[in-house]
This record gives C-alpha cells, sequence and structure tokens, in this order.
C-alpha cells in the first residue's frame, strides 16, 4: 500500500494512466543497480529516488573531486574527498527519505557483481570504461536482468536497452564486440555537463517504463546523440547468435 504521504509525494506521476497507483506500487517494490555516481549515475539515482523506486543500490569506489563537479550534480562543493557512495547518500536522503539505499563502496569484482546484479529487477551501467560495461554486461546476461546503457563523450551521447528476457533483444556485446581497452574517458576526452545529463535522465526514463510497466523500452536500438546540431538518430541493433556472451543464453 501507499501511504498518503507516498500518494502526495508522486501524485504528478500517480495522474498518468501509465503509471496510476498500480504502476507506483511497482516502483514502490522494485530494486534498481546504479554503476557508477558520476556524469549519468547523478541524474539516474536523482530522478529514480524522487520518483519512488524502494531500493537504489549505488555502486562506485571513486571519491569526489573538484573536476567532476562541472556534470556530476548530485555532488556539491562539501562532497569534495567524500565518497561518491556517501556524497549521492546524503543527497538522496534529502529528495526522498521514503526510499531504501543500499551502498556497495568497493570495486566489485566478478563474484560480488554477480551478486549486486542477482539482487536487483534492473541495472543501470553508469560506468566510463569498457571493460566495466563488459563486466556488468555479462552479469546481466547471466542473471538474465534488463541493462540499461549509457555513454557520452566529448559532444556525442549513446543509449540503449539489452533485456535477455526477450529472445530478440541483443546484448552490449551483440552491439560492440571486443570493443578497445584504450579509448578515452569523459576525464581524458571532455564532455559537457548537459549531455550526460540528458543521456541519464533517459537511462532513468527508461528503468520507470520497464519498473512500472508502460510504454515501449528502447530495445534492439541504439540512440545516437549529436550535441553539436541537436540531431538524434536511431540504429537497429539485432541479436548476434554467435555472440560469446549472450549466443547460447538463447539456444
Ligand atoms: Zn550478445
Amino acid at each position: 500500500m501507499l501511504t498518503d504521504q507516498e500518494l502526495l509525494r508522486y501524485s504528478r506521476q500517480i495522474l498518468l494512466q501509465h503509471v496510476d497507483i498500480d504502476g507506483q506500487l511497482r516502483l514502490k517494490n522494485s530494486r534498481a543497480l546504479i554503476i557508477g555516481l558520476g556524469g549519468l549515475g547523478a541524474p539516474v539515482a536523482l530522478y529514480l529516488a524522487a520518483a519512488g523506486v524502494g531500493e537504489l543500490h549505488l555502486a562506485d569506489f571513486d571519491t569526489v573531486d573538484l573536476t567532476n563537479l562541472q556534470r556530476q550534480i548530485i555532488h556539491d562543493t562539501d562532497s569534495v574527498g567524500q565518497t561518491k557512495v556517501d556524497s549521492a547518500l546524503r543527497r538522496l536522503t534529502a529528495i526522498n527519505p521514503e526510499i531504501k539505499l543500499i551502498a556497495h563502496r568497493t570495486a566489485l569484482d566478478v563474484d560480488s557483481l554477480a551478486a549486486a546484479v542477482e539482487a536487483v529487477d534492473v541495472v543501470l551501467d553508469c560506468s566510463d570504461n569498457f571493460s566495466t560495461r563488459e563486466a556488468v554486461n555479462a552479469a546481466c546476461v547471466a542473471a538474465a536482468k534488463p541493462l540499461i546503457s549509457g555513454a557520452a563523450i566529448r559532444l556525442e551521447g549513446q543509449l540503449s536497452v539489452f533485456d535477455p528476457r526477450r529472445a530478440e533483444s541483443p546484448c552490449y556485446h551483440c552491439l560492440y564486440g571486443h570493443g578497445s581497452d584504450t579509448e578515452l574517458t569523459c576525464s581524458e576526452a571532455g564532455v559537457v555537463g548537459p549531455l550526460v545529463g540528458l543521456v541519464g535522465s533517459l537511462q532513468a526514463l527508461e528503468a520507470l517504463k520497464l519498473l512500472a510497466g508502460f510504454g515501449e523500452p528502447l530495445v534492439g536500438r541504439l540512440l545516437l546523440i549529436d550535441a553539436l546540431t541537436t540531431r538524434f538518430r536511431e540504429l537497429r541493433v539485432k541479436r548476434d547468435p554467435g555472440c560469446s556472451v549472450c549466443g547460447t543464453q538463447h539456444g
């Protein structure tokens, strides 16, 4: 059940016929894992907390640096030097004390990542490097958990949803193959704040749709955002039957 306070707090989204009280209850009973509390994870965590997702599991082993504040809007000047998880806990509790927050302050290895993924209903990859993305994808495929993947660098953003529960859905590896560990991260190549805010907001939106059960998810589609020209493009992405990560899952 929802309390009177919760009905009031979430009233503007409960008003939507796609959410309604049933959808709000589904959000309350949902658990989301956010990997990375940087430029993407900041809006993801803020919006999912504000929307009343019942449990947010926050994973980041980094501390807040002054250079983060240009885009990582969950942190503030007082957070510099704190762990990103503790900084986020403070802010999220201030926004919504009704939800439960679970902290992962150390780097996740294969086993702890598998356990963290198993414990939730949806995973949001807000990390900034290829090896983490590959590891998160493999854990999501193994546990059959939907993965909402976002990326932004310089003035370009990407977004897609991979859902191993759907036979036609590709996984991250189907799309990117072996990639490269030498690719640049935002801290090396630069990025504008509103672009990571945009991609992170879209990740949060996809999570709310999946968890509350409305709309059409961005599965089998890759959204490409060009901030320089403000153009959005969409590519179809197919599952690779020979994919080394998800290929055997569906026979
Ligand atoms: Zn695959």
